[in-house]
């Protein structure tokens, strides 16, 4: 199966199948990929490989590097199914979430094709007679990308799409969890790159398959102005600092811990199912993932009731065969989960679901039931995020009081309200409203579209991606004043002579 998958997306069989390295499917436990894994010496050489091609690109004009990048989406469209299925193999997402993935390379592709046409700058009125004065947006360099498991695609396509048509080569690093999918992606770049002609210069994208180590040498290397990481909060908090101590610039994108505030006023059954799936949806393994439910004292027995029975009734086993939930990643996660639901019923919370699933069929995967975890209050460890489907929920009686518990916690990514009522939801959303990088009003915290910048505040990151002016991050700005006169004033009126 994963033979035919790879043939068809172009990967050449040494590159998955004789390394050392066992890449393991989630959705029964098989080794689908043997990888090998880079070390320093081939990193390093990379990094030379994409200066090099950095020189070229740059100089091709950007609706021309657009048009590279529109190859790179056919061929996305045309490989949708087979890169979707790898996804699901990969990371063990349905395939529907796997073929959503796609979709949002495909949705970055366009957006980034019409932005190769729309790089521009002001114009900025100059306090000198006879002289412009404007701002230009110029390429950066090497682009390293660092990526999570549980996005194995989209959001290097994020990254990639902008930085390619910006005049950026790229370096990805994945996830030693989900190489596969990078493989295949480059695959497919490269066969846009045949189709676009030698204008493309050779190493203009390049991956790295590699662990942490791989991730640290790319990080470090000075060569490499840009590093945009996506992953825990605990990656980032080694790898911004050592950015920043070589006055790199970062863009990360880590953990979240979004909540759904549910007001008296909410349509309930919209805010069901909604909580479903952005609770449940990935097998609570989205950085969006709802894991906070605040909900209106008046109405959270019989939420919690239609919960209980919408988790009791959801499908739970492979996600290649119409299951809504598929596994968690590996064993560490559902220790990890465990672990936290342990506390939590030693913190007196009623916890319900959470227990392993299938495992006479899938002895070497790990399958659970959601869980719904009822806390007498925000502690600790509703506080850390844990990567597994456990929703916390919570209670409160006054608008103000739910904003505040929606911001206390660490980290900042994305949030909702579900009311009618329009003051609260313009409340939500205003300066002492969500202090998250994502707020919704009637719609669950996960599931962005690629037109907004995507991205979230305090441990999170900062960073942003996707649409808006996020583009502007891939470029260098740079201030041009140009004096067309015979004279030679100086700023602020200095005389010096
Ligand atoms: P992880 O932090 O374990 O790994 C992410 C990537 O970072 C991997 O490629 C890994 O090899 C690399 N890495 C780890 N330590 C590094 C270091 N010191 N230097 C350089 N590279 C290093 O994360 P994961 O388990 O793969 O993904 C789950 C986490 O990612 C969750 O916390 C989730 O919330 C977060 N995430 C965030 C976003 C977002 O956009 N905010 C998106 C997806 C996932």
């Amino acid at each position: 199966m994963i033979d035919s998958i790879m043939k068809r997306l172009g990967v050449s069989h040494d590159l998955y199948r004789n390394g050392s390295y066992a890449v393991r499917s989630p959705i029964d436990g098989s080794v689908i990929g043997q990888v090998s894994l880079e070390g320093a010496e081939i990193v390093d050489e990379r990094i030379a490989n994409a200066q090099q091609a950095f020189e070229a690109w740059k100089e091709v004009p950007a609706p021309r590097r657009g048009e590279l990048v529109r190859l790179f989406a056919q061929q996305l469209r045309d490989h949708k199914e087979d890169l979707g299925q790898l996804v699901t193999w990969e990371c063990g997402k349905i395939l529907q979430e796997g073929l959503g993935e796609v979709q949002e390379m495909i949705d970055i592709c366009d957006l980034a094709v019409g932005q190769s046409r729309q790089l521009f700058g002001l114009t900025i009125a100059s306090e000198r007679p006879g002289h412009h004065m404007r701002e230009s947006w110029h390429p950066l360099g090497p682009i390293g990308l660092i990526t999570a498991f549980n996005f194995p695609v989209a959001p290097w396509a994020w990254n990639a799409a902008l930085a390619l048509v910006c005049g950026n080569s790229l370096l990805w690093k994945p996830s030693e969890k989900t190489p596969l999918c990078a493989l295949a992606c480059q695959a497919l770049l490269e066969r846009a790159m045949e189709k676009f002609g030698d204008e493309a210069p050779a190493n203009l994208s390049q991956v790295i398959i590699g662990d942490r180590d791989a991730g640290e040498r790319l990080v470090d290397d000075p060569r490499v102005p840009l590093i945009s990481a996506t992953g825990s909060t605990r990656m980032g908090k080694e790898v911004g600092p050592r950015v920043a101590a070589r006055f790199g610039r970062s863009i990360l994108e880590l953990g979240g811990n979004n909540a759904m505030i549910l007001a008296p006023s909410a349509d309930l059954d919209m805010a069901v199912r909604a909580i479903l799936f952005s609770a449940v949806g990935t097998a609570g393994q989205r950085c969006t993932t709802l894991r906070r439910l605040i909900v209106h004292a008046s109405l959270k027995d019989e939420v919690v009731e239609r919960l209980k029975k919408a988790y009791t009734n959801i499908s739970i086993g492979d996600p290649l065969s119409g299951a809504l939930v598929g596994p968690l990643i590996d064993k560490q996660s559902f220790e990890l989960m465990q672990d936290a639901l342990e506390k939590a019923r030693q913190q007196d919370a009623k916890v319900f679901g959470g227990e392993r699933q299938l495992a006479e069929q899938y002895p070497e995967a790990y399958y659970v039931s959601p869980s719904i975890v009822e806390m007498p209050q925000q502690n600790e460890l509703v506080r850390s995020e844990t990567f597994a489907p456990i929703l916390y929920v919570m209670t409160y009686n006054e608008l103000d009081e739910a904003i505040a518990i929606n911001n206390d916690v660490p980290q900042g990514l994305s949030s909702c309200i579900f009311t009618t009522d329009v003051r609260e939801a313009e409340t939500f959303v205003s300066d002492v409203g969500s202090d998250c990088g994502i707020a919704n009003v009637n719609i669950g915290p996960s599931g962005a579209e690629i037109g907004g910048a995507f991205g979230g505040e305090k441990e999170t990151g900062g960073g942003r991606e996707s649409g808006s002016d996020v583009w502007k991050s891939y470029m260098r700005r740079q201030t041009n004043t140009v004096n067309y006169s015979r004279e030679l004033p100086l700023a602020q009126g200095i005389k010096f002579d």
